[in-house]
C-alpha cells in the first residue's frame, strides 16, 4: 500500500484514557504521524489511527522495530554503539521479564498478551501453565516453533481473548511490551480483567514516558517508535487506566520507580 492510500484510512483517534476528541497539544511529528498530549487528562498518544487489518498487514511490529533500529543506526551511530557496549552490563532482558513476573506470581495459568516470538513464554512455561496471543503472523510462526503450535493463538489480542479463551480461569495476564502497541488499550485491559480469576494479576511493562532519558534525548528518545508505539504511559496515566478497567495497581518496588529507567513496570490486581 502506498503512503497516499494509507493516509486516506487515517482518522482522528479519541484519547485512549478519557475518550476526549477535543483539545490536544502536539508533542512530536514524524512523517504522517503525530504524538499528542490530551489537554483533558494528560495522556500522550498517537492522535490518529489505522484499522487492525491494515496494522497487521502493513505495520508488522517486528518489521517496524527493525526499520526503526536501522533508522537510529544511521542517524545516531554513536548512541547505538554505546548502547551495544553497555548491553552486556544489563540483566538479561527476557530473564528480567520472568523474574519481574515471578515477583508477583509463581505458578498457575498465565496468558501472555502480544507474546511476539515467545522469548518470554519459553521461560515462563517452566513455572506456569502458559499460552500466548500474537497479532503478527511472522512472530506467530516463530513462537509456534519454539513452544508448540497449541500454545499460541493468532489474531488481534483483545478479540482472541474475548472469543477464544474461557473467562475467569487465569491467574496471570502478562503484557510485556504490548500495551504501548494496542490502539484500544482499555479494551485490552478489560479483556485481561475478564480472563482473570478474582484476585488475579496483570503484569505490565511498557516505555516510561516519565523517564529522564526521554526529557534529555527529546525526539531521539528510544521509546518513540511510530506508529508501532501508539500509547505513551506515565505511572500516573497507566494507574488511572488500570483503575478504570477494574484493577487496583500494586505498590511498586523502589527499583521500578526510578526515573532513570526507560521501562515502566506495573502490576495490578483484579478486585476479589
Ligand atoms: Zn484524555
Amino acid at each position: 500500500m502506498n503512503a497516499a492510500s494509507e493516509h486516506t484510512q487515517l482518522k482522528v483517534r479519541p484519547c485512549p484514557l478519557c475518550g476526549s476528541s477535543g483539545d490536544r497539544k502536539l508533542v512530536l511529528r514524524r512523517g504522517q504521524w503525530e504524538i499528542v498530549k490530551c489537554a483533558a487528562c494528560g495522556m500522550v498518544f498517537i492522535g490518529s489511527e489505522i484499522p487492525y487489518d491494515v496494522q497487521a498487514r502493513d505495520h508488522d511490529w517486528e518489521q517496524e522495530w527493525r526499520k526503526d533500529t536501522a533508522r537510529r543506526k544511521t542517524e545516531q551511530p554513536v548512541m547505538v554503539f554505546l548502547s551495544r557496549c553497555t548491553r552486556p552490563l544489563l540483566p538479561h532482558t527476557h530473564g528480567r521479564l520472568l523474574s519481574q513476573t515471578m515477583h508477583y506470581a509463581r505458578s498457575g495459568r498465565l496468558v501472555d498478551f502480544g507474546c511476539s516470538d515467545a522469548s518470554f513464554l519459553v521461560r515462563a512455561i517452566k513455572y506456569f501453565q502458559a499460552i500466548g496471543i500474537e497479532l503478527s503472523p511472522r512472530s506467530v510462526e516463530i513462537a509456534r516453533r519454539r513452544v508448540g503450535a497449541e500454545k499460541i493463538l493468532e489474531g488481534p489480542v483483545t478479540e482472541v481473548a474475548e472469543r477464544r479463551l474461557p473467562p475467569g480461569q487465569f491467574d496471570v495476564v502478562t503484557q510485556l511490551g504490548f500495551i504501548e502497541h494496542d490502539w484500544n488499550p482499555q479494551a485490552a485491559l478489560r479483556a485481561a480483567h475478564c480472563l482473570l480469576k478474582p484476585g488475579g494479576l496483570t503484569v505490565i511493562k511498557c516505555p516510561n514516558y516519565s523517564s529522564w532519558n526521554r526529557h534529555i534525548r527529546g525526539e531521539k528518545w528510544c521509546g518513540y517508535r511510530l506508529p508501532a508505539h501508539c500509547n505513551y504511559f506515565t505511572p500516573e496515566t497507566l494507574s488511572k487506566m488500570l483503575r478504570q478497567c477494574g484493577f487496583e495497581p500494586l505498590p511498586r518496588p523502589l527499583a521500578d520507580r526510578l526515573p532513570t529507567s526507560d521501562s515502566l513496570w506495573m502490576a495490578a490486581r483484579k478486585s476479589a
